[in-house]
């Protein structure tokens, strides 16, 4: 039986960045509270809550008192302690539950469950020290990319091997924390699809995105994605497929590599993603709200895209010149989001803004003119 959350009903939200800021703004609008748990004060996500707990992801008192106040709790990242989540469900009701946060926040489970749901991924063998990287080596060779099992994001934790002479450089990393090696996929164009399945068993997923990176860190997400529409079709069977298989419930985004015309899944964050953004604007129900109505138990809305979209990542070096850019006419009707935080860091994420038109080739020089002299 779907478990049915109503407005005025409060949503509790683990983790206060922009993506429970984005997932508040989605609630509040439905008419619903929002109650967050994250450990510094007025965060991106709490300035627009209704009640903010600040204490460490961890602690089960401020998980309990978040589990108490809230009619439904979900998450907006990956890397929260999945056992204190596992012993304190029963004290509340969160309907993803605790294993997709124990899947998703370390590689080597993650990557065997995707094979085990029968879809294909990089080849790649666990590191827990470097005669573990060197047996790695001989099956998976070079070039390869070393990444830490937890903890990574935007590139960081990762190391690409080209040869035997690279090894020594990553001996205390692989002495000191828990790899995998995976073979590097000479992909022809990185993809994601988000997914959304409710409590009540319906799946819809989101068209295909194209991404593009810059320095690891996503820069342009481009729908509908440049590929094969057949490929297309199928990136999206195989989301609606692996959130089934899975038995997630909630917005899960699927960032994958295009080979030739196969499809090899990534990686998994079972949560809105950076690449869902371009939905807010350009499609008539958002990653956000769809989520919010996955974990209430509310009927999910079938997404349409309607208009051709590009959404720029904004990171802190690049707000002033946004900002400037913005304000001329000919840029006015991009969709501008700052996400409130404090501190404009370089290399951080801060915004992101939508571009959009009806013909693809005009909103590709648009978005080629914005990005001229772009820092
Ligand atoms: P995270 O996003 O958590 O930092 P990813 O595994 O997604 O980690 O890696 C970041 C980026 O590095 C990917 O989007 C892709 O561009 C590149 N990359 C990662 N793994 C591989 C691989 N096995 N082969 C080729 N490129 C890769
Ligand atoms: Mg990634």
């Amino acid at each position: 039986m779907t478990n049915l959350i109503l407005p005025p009903s409060t949503i509790g939200i683990i983790g206060g960045g922009q993506l429970g800021r984005m997932m508040a703004i989605s609630a509040k609008q439905m008419g619903y509270k929002v109650a967050v748990l994250e450990p510094a004060a007025l965060g991106p996500l709490a300035q627009v809550a209704d009640l903010e707990i600040n204490a460490p992801y961890d602690s089960e008192e401020a998980l309990t008192q978040l589990l108490a106040v809230s009619d439904v709790v979900t998450y907006e990242f990956e890397n929260i302690d999945s056992h204190v989540v596992e012993k304190l469900a029963s004290a509340g009701y969160i309907p993803q539950g605790y294993r997709p946060l124990a899947m998703t926040q370390h590689r080597y489970i993650e990557k065997t469950s995707i094979n085990n749901c029968g879809f294909k991924t990089a080849p790649f063998e666990k590191v827990d020290n470097f005669n573990d990287l060197k047996n790695a080596i001989k099956k998976i060779g070079y070039p390869s990319i070393l990444k830490t099992v937890s903890g990574g994001y935007d590139g960081k934790g990762q190391w690409t091997l080209k040869s035997d002479s690279d090894l020594e450089n990553v001996h205390s990393v692989v002495e000191n924390q828990n790899c995998i090696l995976e073979g590097f996929v000479p992909f022809t164009k990185e993809i994601s699809v988000i997914v959304t399945r409710g409590t009540n068993d319906q799946v819809e997923t989101f068209p295909v995105v194209e991404n593009i990176h810059q320095n690891q860190i996503l820069h342009l997400s481009i729908v509908p994605a440049r590929i094969d529409a057949n490929l297309a079709k199928k990136a999206e069977e195989v989301a609606a497929t692996l959130i089934e298989k899975l038995d997630f419930v909630g917005t899960l985004a699927i960032e994958m590599f295009v080979v030739e015309d196969d499809i090899i899944i990534n990686e998994l964050a079972p949560r809105p993603h950076n690449s869902g953004h371009y939905t807010i604007d350009a499609c008539n129900v958002s990653q956000f709200e769809q989520h919010i109505r996955a974990v209430c138990g509310l009927p999910l809305i079938k997404p349409t895209l309607i208009q051709p979209a590009i959404m720029v990542n904004l990171l802190g070096q690049h707000v002033e010149y946004t900002l400037n850019m913005w304000t001329k006419p000919e840029f006015s009707d991009a969709k501008l989001h700052l996400y409130g935080k404090e501190e404009m860091r370089a290399n951080r994420k801060v915004g992101h803004l939508t571009f959009m038109n009806d013909f693809e080739t005009k909103l590709e020089e648009t978005v080629n003119q914005f990005l001229i002299n772009f820092p």
